[in-house]
């Protein structure tokens, strides 16, 4: 599958290619919540480059071309 953010196509840093799995990770930071950083506790998205395996990290939820 294909994504961009903001109308721009993404590649894989590591092999150029643009194909990608994309999954959800908890950005969960232990003490996060005690200093009061809430948005560190967000998830972020993920996208795995299905050539190399490569992981590029998103805040925003990158969308499907
Ligand atoms: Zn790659």
């Amino acid at each position: 599958m294909r994504y961009k953010v903001n109308n721009t196509p993404i590649l894989c840093p590591c092999c150029r290619n643009d194909t990608f799995d994309k999954d959800y990770r908890q950005l969960n930071s232990r003490g996060a919540t005690f200093f009061g950083i809430d948005w560190a506790n967000r998830n972020a998205a993920i996208l795995v480059c299905t050539r190399c395996s490569y992981i590029s990290w998103f805040m925003s939820d990158p969308s499907r071309d």
